[in-house]
């Protein structure tokens, strides 16, 4: 690598290959491409494939035919995230070490149970802004040795960060900063909101948190641009990155494409999907016109 591509604005396009790409994920890309370009810098391209239930190859060469399809321009090679599962391993075994991250045993039916009870007693449960209850603290209170026989029995697990230890170690005001269609400037994060997220599953070894800010920093990633659903998310990438000592990169949350109804796209959305639409001969200027750039 040169002097000057080293200094070059580094931007990344990162979809998941869940599903077939869709109009959202267009204008992601064209917005990461043209100001990529603009800046004269670097756009790469990463398949966050970390969930293996969900992803598939087919899925993944799908998203490379649809990108080159719409003339977005990458470099080689890809970062595919399951290719690097002991590195977020390593990342996670450091925070378990540091007393951070705890292992939780709640079965999702458990939580619910818990928070049904707890709101049919006339008690709000907290919820994360995706709406998702936080975890109960049950397993973040538990004593060492009780942790220690529950692994040993065997008993299915997730890790969780502890949220509240977790923002005493990283002892800082956390901000970022932001250039996007939303709220823009200095922006306040607020990790807590979020509670407990899990960092890893028994059956997704590594949470997209912990993957995408290792890898936007093993990357060299200057600049974030993605939609805004991902915005408050931006708070828990925030305060890992404090905690594993990683650079701060800047932020730009697009607005997201929505269907006629008003809502978000999703990937089983049949009428917006990129190979859909390409299929109905439309070209890649008629795509840029559909999502309004
Ligand atoms: N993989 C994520 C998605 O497909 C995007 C992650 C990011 O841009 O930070 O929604």
């Amino acid at each position: 690598m040169t002097t000057t591509q080293r200094q070059k604005p580094v931007f990344r396009f990162a979809p998941s290959p869940n599903g077939p790409l869709h109009l959202g994920h267009a204008l992601s890309a064209f917005l990461n491409q043209d100001m990529a370009a603009a800046m004269d810098g670097r756009l790469l391209l990463r398949i966050e494939d970390i969930d293996q239930t969900r992803c598939t190859p087919e899925f993944e060469a799908g998203i490379y035919a649809d990108l080159e399809w719409l003339g977005i321009d990458w470099e080689k090679p890809v970062r595919r995230q399951s290719d690097h599962i002991a590195e977020y391993q390593t990342a996670l075994h450091g925070l378990i070490e540091r007393g951070l991250v705890y292992p939780s045993f709640l079965t999702r039916g458990e939580v619910k149970a818990r928070v049904s009870a707890s709101e049919a007693g006339g008690n709000p449960w907290p919820r994360d802004p995706d709406g998702s209850p936080h975890y109960p603290s049950d397993d973040r209170d538990r004593s060492e040795g009780d942790r220690r026989k529950m692994l040993e029995s065997g008993l299915k697990h997730a890790w969780r960060l502890d949220m509240g230890r977790a923002l005493q170690a990283a002892d800082r005001v956390l901000s970022w900063s932001e250039t996007g269609d939303g709220e823009t400037g200095g922006i306040a994060a607020d990790p807590s909101m979020w509670g407990d997220v899990v960092l890893s599953r028994s059956d997704a070894p590594s949470s997209y948190h912990l993957s995408v800010v290792i890898d936007d920093a093993l990357q060299a990633v200057t600049h974030i641009v993605r939609g805004l659903d991902l915005f408050h998310a931006t708070s828990v990438h925030r305060l890992l990155q404090v905690l594993l000592d990683l650079p701060q990169p800047l932020y730009h949350h697009h607005r997201l494409v929505t269907d006629a109804k008003k809502r978000k796209l999703s990937k089983s959305d049949g009428d917006t999907g990129l190979a859909d639409l390409r299929g109905k001969g439309l070209s890649a200027a008629d795509i840029r016109n559909l999502v309004g750039l």
